[in-house]
């Protein structure tokens, strides 16, 4: 039993009753009230509730159908739920217009992000991206700029009006990186890093978990379970490359991620070819399959000057490649009933 659908006149006298019920053998509830309908995913162990339990739940006033999901993550699954759109400072993602998330790889001062944000703005990017934790291979790289960077974000945020994107990499940062952010970025390496999962699942802020390096969708999809699992159902998917045997790439990008995630989840799923293939000449065109593929978004690199860029100055796109691209990006989106 992990969802249980009520029915279009239950009352909220019903509802409060049936999540008694719930509470009294220890299991949680996540209420989503639709237009029609109400639906109660169940959160915890539902395995040991005995099919006697399941049935005297499915009688009780109010209650039109249980459901068991067999997947083991459920808040993510599609059954959960059909769709989730995810407004950002007015932006959407998730819905007909596809989300360009564009910037450096790392804040690297004020006035390269204020010049980069300006000039993906007038290309039409929904938000800014840059990273002020950076996790690097090696402890002698340049490792962000810190809170400074994440202060030069929230500027370049006020200059253009674009949410800001940026990486998570320790939980003592969260706090500081809830007052600059608006979405929160969890990079492929910690995918996994569970204590870090549930931290963003317990603030009030959306989280764009990147595919980890070596991950498949079943252990990304229950990465996005750990953040819901405890309140945050603003989860978007990243895809960036995984490791294969190929090294001709940076990662593989595996694209065909993006409409296997469309049939089992209903998280907005944005795709990055800057860091799936690690070349900005190979990223025009992978962005465009991404889109073709029916990605909600796409974040992309871009650079004033990457031959000067302190980090992926290789796999990024100047300002004006970003800028040709958008246009070109147009008559696919349309193709496939989107928007850009
Ligand atoms: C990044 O977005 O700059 C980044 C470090 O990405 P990833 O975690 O996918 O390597
Ligand atoms: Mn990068």
């Amino acid at each position: 039993m992990d969802i249980i659908v009520l029915r279009p006149e239950a009352t909220d006298e019903a509802l409060k009753h049936l999540l008694k019920k719930l509470e009294s053998k220890g299991l949680k509830a996540h209420v989503s009230k639709g237009t029609e309908r109400t639906i109660v995913g169940v959160i915890g162990d539902t395995s040991k509730v005995t099919e006697e339990e399941e049935d005297a739940i499915r009688v009780m006033t109010g209650v039109e159908s249980v459901m068991r999901i067999i997947k083991p993550y459920k808040l993510a699954s599609r059954e959960f739920r059909q769709t989730t759109l995810i407004n950002v400072r007015g932006r959407v993602i998730g819905g007909k217009k596809i989300a360009v998330i564009a910037g450096p790889c790392a804040v690297e001062n004020r006035t390269l992000i204020m010049n980069i944000a300006e000039k993906v703005k007038e290309a039409g990017a929904s938000f800014v991206r840059g990273g002020a934790f950076k996790p690097r291979t090696s402890p002698y790289s340049f490792q962000g700029l810190g809170e400074e960077g994440l202060r030069y974000l929230a500027e370049a945020r006020e200059k253009t009006g674009l949410p800001v994107v940026t990486e998570l990499m320790d939980p003592r940062d969260l706090e500081v990186m809830v007052k600059y952010a608006d979405i929160i970025q969890i990079g492929a390496r910690n995918m996994q890093n569970f204590r870090l999962l549930l931290e963003v699942g317990s603030v009030r802020k959306p989280v764009l978990l990147k595919r980890g390096l070596c991950a498949t969708i079943k252990e990304w999809l229950m990465s996005a379970e750990y953040i819901m699992s405890r309140g945050n159902h603003e989860v978007i998917l990243c895809e960036r490359g995984i490791r294969t045997f190929e090294t001709a790439t940076r990662n593989t990008l595996d694209l065909s991620a993006v409409p296997l995630l469309k049939q089992l989840t209903h998280l907005p799923v944005v795709v990055d070819p800057s860091h799936g293939v690690g070349k900005w000449d190979l990223v025009a065109p992978m962005a465009k399959a991404a889109v073709a593929a029916g990605a909600d978004g796409l974040l992309l690199e871009v650079h004033t000057n990457p031959e000067e860029a302190m980090s992926d100055g290789e796999q990024s796109l100047k300002t004006e490649a970003f800028a040709k691209l958008m246009e070109e990006l147009k008559p696919i989106a349309a193709a496939v009933g989107r928007e850009i």
